[in-house]
């Protein structure tokens, strides 16, 4: 997830980032078996891929890894990182709007519904249980993470006109990008 259009530094991220209308974000991630340090080593490498971007958060899915991790960080100065793996809301209520945007739809902005606050179950980077309340926008960004596990992204929740509007608007850029030289 990006959070407003207004970027900070610029620079190389370390995963490459699928963009929609990729059909692997489609993917329904698998839960994961062992937290190990090859785990640890991804989680390492997404925060990475996230501040870089930058975004506040990212899912594994979007890095072409099919396993059930994300990583989210909402504040302004990477002072709280949060690595979930095998995440499940086990509560939410309320409901509130948020202008999303993605780090795989790149460059737009919709409002989308969801729960303002959630308690959502997981495993911690030792593999250990915990829960956690989110409100706000933690709550918004494990939300829409989770979405992309699932295979879901924010553009689903438009109207059908909308997101092939996008899609076309990205497909076009990416094959200008291309000839570009
Ligand atoms: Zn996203």
């Amino acid at each position: 997830m990006v959070n407003g259009p207004k970027g900070l530094l610029e620079i190389m991220a370390k995963l490459k980032i699928l963009e929609f209308p990729d059909p692997r974000l489609r993917k329904k991630a698998a839960p994961v078996e062992v937290v190990d340090d090859a785990l640890r080593v991804l989680i390492g490498d997404m925060f990475e891929t996230m501040y870089d971007a930058p975004g506040i958060g990212l899912a594994a899915t979007q890095v072409d890894v099919h396993k059930r991790l994300l990583v989210a960080d909402v504040s302004s100065d990477k002072s709280e990182p949060f690595a979930l793996i095998n995440p499940q809301i086990i509560e939410k209520d309320g409901v509130t709007v948020t202008d999303e945007g993605c780090l795989s739809v790149p460059g737009y902005y919709e409002s989308v519904e969801r729960a303002e606050h959630i308690r959502v179950r997981f495993l911690d980077r030792k593999g250990e249980a915990v829960e956690m309340d989110a409100a706000g926008l933690l709550a918004v960004c494990i939300q829409h993470e989770i979405d992309h596990l699932d295979g879901r992204l924010f553009v689903d929740y438009l109207s059908e006109a909308k997101r092939q509007r996008i899609r076309k608007k990205l497909e076009k850029e990416r094959r200008n990008a291309a000839v570009a030289l």
